[in-house]
């Protein structure tokens, strides 16, 4: 079963959004560098069209960081597009992020066409650990600005440099089979909506195929323990090697998979990307052709 989840308020958001985009000129969508694509918003690039672009690949510390070069090349062949890597650790966002908007609006600016940029991104993506390291002191909440929707932010970053935080939630919408995964593994997805025993199979797939080092190193097995092995067997073996065991000596397979996502989301499997361009575009056409 494919990972389905919905959970509403789309239309609110893509009305709160479309609104808000006509007196924007660059769009910063905000994505999991560990899963770029499964974490970028389709209808926000439908929305987009036409805009600048600046795509940010957040939670770089945790994502594999070769993999990480490939999808920034991807997006910075994009027309009108650049991308950044960033985490939670970096010092100054703000300027590497206000040089890269400057460059792909270079008509705007000066305090007569302050440079109006949006920044989007699905929940738990980073975008308040991100806007908060940026403005400390300078949050202007714009509830009674005409226009502005209540709670959204408006953050001055310089005299003529204005970043709004996105109207409402937008969230993930799953297109494509393999992201739905992704996304589930990152935590993205609610936990109601999954089967964490599924996931995590999926997980471990994609693992013993691109990180089976990682995999080993994790849970001290030798690498060739897990020569052959399925995505079943190797989660097999992690739930005995954690002590994940039922009465009767049975696996609790349950268990094992909390293990498995639970080290992944926290890192502690090491600097893991769940997707590379050329396979995204191998699921996005497979997504087309069923
Ligand atoms: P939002 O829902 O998009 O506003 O996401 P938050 O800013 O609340 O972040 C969600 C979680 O991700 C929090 O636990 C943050 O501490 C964590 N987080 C945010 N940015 C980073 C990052 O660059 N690296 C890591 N490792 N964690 C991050």
């Amino acid at each position: 079963m494919a990972i389905q989840w919905f959970p509403g308020h789309m239309n609110k958001a893509r009305k709160d959004v479309a609104e808000r985009l006509k007196d924007i000129d660059v769009v910063i969508e905000l994505l999991d560098a560990r899963l770029p694509a499964s974490s970028a918003n389709p209808m926000l690039a439908r929305m987009a069209k036409g805009k600048p672009r600046l795509m940010i690949l957040n939670k770089q510390d945790l994502a594999d960081p070769a993999v990480t070069e490939q999808w920034l090349a991807w997006y910075r062949a994009r027309k009108q597009t650049e991308a950044l890597g960033m985490d939670a650790g970096e010092r100054a966002p703000a300027q590497r992020l206000i040089a890269a908007c400057r460059a792909l609006a270079p008509t705007r600016g000066g305090l007569e066409k302050p440079l109006r940029v949006l920044i989007c991104g699905i929940p738990n993506v980073g975008k308040s650990t991100l806007i908060n390291s940026m403005s400390s002191r300078k949050i202007a909440k714009t509830g009674n600005m005409p226009g502005v929707t209540k709670n959204e932010q408006r953050i001055i970053l310089a005299d003529d440099f204005e970043l709004y935080d996105t109207p409402g939630m937008l969230w993930p919408k799953i297109e494509v089979e393999e992201g739905g995964y992704n996304l589930a593994a990152s935590g993205a997805v609610g936990r109601n909506a999954m089967d964490e025993e599924e996931v995590a199979l999926e997980l471990l797939k994609y693992l013993l195929v691109h990180y089976r080092a990682e995999l080993a190193a994790r849970y001290k097995f030798d690498v060739e323990a897990l020569d052959g092995a399925q995505d079943w067997q190797a989660l097999e073996l992690i739930g005995k090697r954690r002590g994940a065991v039922l009465s009767g000596g049975r696996i609790n397979m349950q268990k094992a998979a909390e293990i498995v996502l639970t080290d992944f989301r926290d890192g502690q499997t090491g600097r893991i990307t769940l997707e590379r361009p050329e396979e995204w575009l191998e699921w996005e056409k497979r997504a087309k052709i069923l």
